[in-house]
């Protein structure tokens, strides 16, 4: 069976040639660009952890700048790698249509984000509270679909690894993995499966959530009616239904 590409190395190695790619909230590089000076590399961020001969190194280009108003023409990335950055920013709807701008159709965009109802993400919004946006699967799917035509190509769920206890921490790592060991099969649920999710969207003309507000009480069909606070008759079987 053969997959979709989804991680960032499989993103960027089937691109062609001399394909533009941003790094969004790039931080020290989301890849080792040295590796691919084929491409068109740009990177962004509100602050410069690059080094100042990153540039000679890596065929890339740093601008400090703001992810909700990006510096770039519309439809001029194939490409743009967000690697757990919208869980930052202020504007995460802001953020994703100005990604939605500036790829071209047909564009590729790498998400990566914490599952705020992981054990692993409690824990850490405990230690290091630095998140702005708690994102769920449906939560970040529904916004990604109301306010932008991407489309989810794939993606995946990634296990906790608690690889930030690290320094006066990291001596409650092993005890902790033990303690959700035994609670996970006492109540047979693996506590550290869908800690993160990765997802390749690509970009489409039109947005993708669609509504129902109604159930037909006999045929079961579905409908979005106008005005949902009256009685209805169903417009596939002419069933009576009252409203709820
Ligand atoms: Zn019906």
């Amino acid at each position: 069976m053969k997959y979709d590409d989804l991680f960032m190395h499989e993103i960027i190695e089937h691109s062609p040639d001399d394909a533009r790619v941003l790094d969004l909230g790039c931080g020290k590089g989301s890849l080792d660009y040295s590796r691919f000076m084929r491409l068109n590399v740009f990177l962004l961020d509100t602050v410069d952890r690059m080094g100042s001969d990153a540039s000679e190194k890596i065929r890339a280009r740093f601008v400090r700048g703001d992810s909700c108003e990006l510096p770039y023409r519309t439809d001029s990335f194939d490409i743009c790698l967000c690697n757990f950055v919208l869980e930052h920013v202020p504007g995460p709807v802001e953020v994703v249509r100005e990604v939605y701008r500036v790829l071209k159709p047909q564009g590729l965009f790498f998400v990566s984000i914490p599952n705020c109802g992981s054990i692993e993400d409690r824990i850490f919004r405990r230690l290091a509270s630095d998140h702005c946006n708690q994102f769920t699967f449906k939560s970040f799917i529904e916004l990604m679909y109301t306010h932008t035509g991407f489309k989810l190509v794939s993606f995946c769920n990634w296990p906790g690894g608690f690889n930030y206890l690290v320094g006066k921490y990291a001596k409650y790592q092993m005890p902790l993995f033990y303690a959700l060991r035994i609670i996970s099969r006492i109540f047979n649920r693996n506590l550290l499966t869908e800690s993160n999710y990765l997802f390749l969207f690509r970009k489409e003309e039109r947005a993708g959530l669609r509504f129902m507000n109604a159930a037909c009480r006999i045929c079961g069909s579905g409908h979005l009616l106008e005005d949902d606070g009256r009685n209805w008759s169903c417009p596939n079987c002419g069933a009576k239904n009252i409203a709820i």
